[in-house]
């Protein structure tokens, strides 16, 4: 039932189109699920979990494979995220789920009500390839504590990833709860046409506006995880070590391809000279010198060809525009390997700073007041998240009030994204709705207002017509005082 078609590395399989009627299963079987009680649904998330951790070396075998990625960086963002959102939503669920009393204002007197959440019904997920376990299984954790069947489209660029997402999933789950489609951009148009209730997607901006569209005609809700171009702010009073290693380690963990990764760094001039070389340091005392790299064990690999060789250019480019090579610069496209790389000189006319770089190359910029920098950079899209390293108090205010995003990081980088407590999303251009812990269980469920009213005499009857006299004085004590 597959048929095979190219990509860029090796062969992914192209799951058959799902039809209007293998929909309609998954329908009926939403409905069955949103009646189960809670404890089917605590019974798949620790049946997930019980495979993760049964399959560690599988699932650092299909990174490797797909990214080259590192066994430890496998197992603490890949498979430590999707454990941790499952234990924080498996012992909160009982409190997420219960109704939500509120209270009774006067002008409602003789009323109860309360708001409870719903399952949305059936909901699609497409993700990247950057993180292509934990950006589909992240969602799914959300999506089913909500109580929701389940369609996951992960991407064609990590097909050995995609292959053991759909091995996962029949293991764990009945066959119309959670199914994986693989294929590429054409599998998800197909699916866009289904009458989803949910669509939540992870990638481009670009394909983040045609996904959205193609959401509206379903009339779907949508949430959007987008590109990230995430700055760094080093303040003069920084620990300038402690900095440069957080920033080392977020940018060029899994080769620069993380939406949280820092885009560029920009530094008070004051100690511009001496952090570029604490930071050049710390690249080497984490990933040795620039010998060493190729061959290090701890140092992953770019998707494809085709985005090794855009880096390759888009580094040519701002060199041959004028920016400086700090540190770095050896690209292998055919490889799919680019060394870690520091530059300087960049203008913001420059392509690098107009795209999101999305790998291992960091520009490094000074600027005299942090007020102006904070006002020049005021204009640009909106990231997923600033980095300040700062010990002022001050320094964070101004930048949290002069630089929106959609998170703010205080001494660190990225790490955020690791804590199941906080809502995580972006801002237009980053992205729109919330994932992860709570927020993710919300995005996954619909908010229902109950109300129950007394049979009889009622606190609204007071103002059916006919309108009296008292009635109006009634009517007008109540838009003064209630
Ligand atoms: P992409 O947008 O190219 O692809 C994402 C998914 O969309 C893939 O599954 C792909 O098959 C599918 N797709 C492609 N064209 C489509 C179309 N026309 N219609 C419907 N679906 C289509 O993104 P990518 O290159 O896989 O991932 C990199 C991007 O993802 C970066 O911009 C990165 O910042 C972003 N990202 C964001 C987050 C976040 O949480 N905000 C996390 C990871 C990656």
């Amino acid at each position: 039932s597959f048929r095979q078609y190219c990509s860029p590395q090796s062969l992914p399989l192209v799951s058959m189109p799902l039809t209007t009627g293998e929909f309609e299963v998954f329908r009926s079987c939403a409905r069955n699920y949103r009646r189960k009680p809670i404890t089917v649904r605590l019974k798949y998330l620790s049946a997930l979990e019980e495979w993760i951790l049964e399959n560690l070396p599988v699932i650092r075998k299909a990174l490797s494979d797909d990214l080259g990625k590192p066994a430890m960086e496998s197992d603490l963002t890949e498979a430590y995220g999707v454990l941790g959102e499952i234990r924080h939503a498996r012992s909160r669920l009982p409190e997420w789920m219960a109704d939500q009393p509120v209270g009774t204002p006067l002008s409602m007197i003789g009323t109860r009500a309360w708001s409870c959440q719903e399952p949305k019904g059936v909901c699609l997920l497409i993700g990247p390839w950057n993180f292509p376990f934990l950006l589909m299984v992240g969602p799914l954790i959300s999506a089913l504590a909500a109580g929701n069947a389940t369609i996951l489209k992960p991407s064609e660029f990590a097909p050995a990833t995609g292959r053991l997402l759909t091995q996962m999933v029949a293991a764990v789950f009945p066959a119309d709860l959670v199914c994986v489609k693989e294929g590429d951009h054409t599998v998800s148009e197909q699916l866009l046409t289904l009458p989803f209730d949910h669509v939540f997607f992870t990638g481009s901006a670009r394909v983040g506006k045609i996904v959205h569209a193609a959401a509206a005609q379903l009339n779907a809700s949508v949430t959007l995880e987008l590109g990230g171009q995430c700055p760094v702010i080093v303040c003069a009073d920084a620990n300038l070590e402690d900095a440069a290693r957080k920033i080392v380690a977020a940018k060029f963990f899994n080769c620069g391809q993380a939406c949280v990764a820092p885009d560029h760094v920009l530094v008070d001039a004051r100690i511009f000279d001496p952090f570029l070389n604490i930071l050049r340091e710390q690249v080497t005392a984490l990933f040795g010198d620039s010998q060493q790299i190729e061959q290090s064990p701890d140092y992953g690999r770019l998707i494809h060809r085709q985005h090794a060789e855009r880096l390759h250019k888009l580094l040519n480019d701002a060199l041959a525009s004028g920016a400086v090579l700090r540190l770095g610069g050896i690209s292998r496209p055919e490889q799919r390997f680019m060394a870690p790389t520091i530059i300087t000189g960049t203008a913001s006319s420059m392509r690098i700073r107009q795209e999101e770089i999305f790998g291992p190359i960091l520009p490094v910029e000074p600027f005299e007041s942090l007020e102006t920098a904070l006002l020049e950079s005021g204009g640009q899209d909106i990231p997923l998240a600033v980095y300040a390293f700062t010990r002022s108090r001050t320094n964070l205010e101004l930048i949290r009030d002069e630089r929106r995003s959609g998170a703010l990081l205080w001494n660190d980088c990225a790490v955020h994204f690791l804590h199941p407590g906080l809502p995580f999303g972006g801002r237009q251009g980053s992205g729109l709705g919330r994932a992860h812990g709570h927020a993710g269980f919300l995005t996954f469920s619909n908010q229902r207002s109950i109300l129950k009213q007394r049979i009889g005499w009622t606190g609204i009857r007071l103002f059916y017509p006919p309108y009296s006299r008292l009635k109006r004085r009634l009517a007008d004590l109540l838009l003064r005082w209630f």
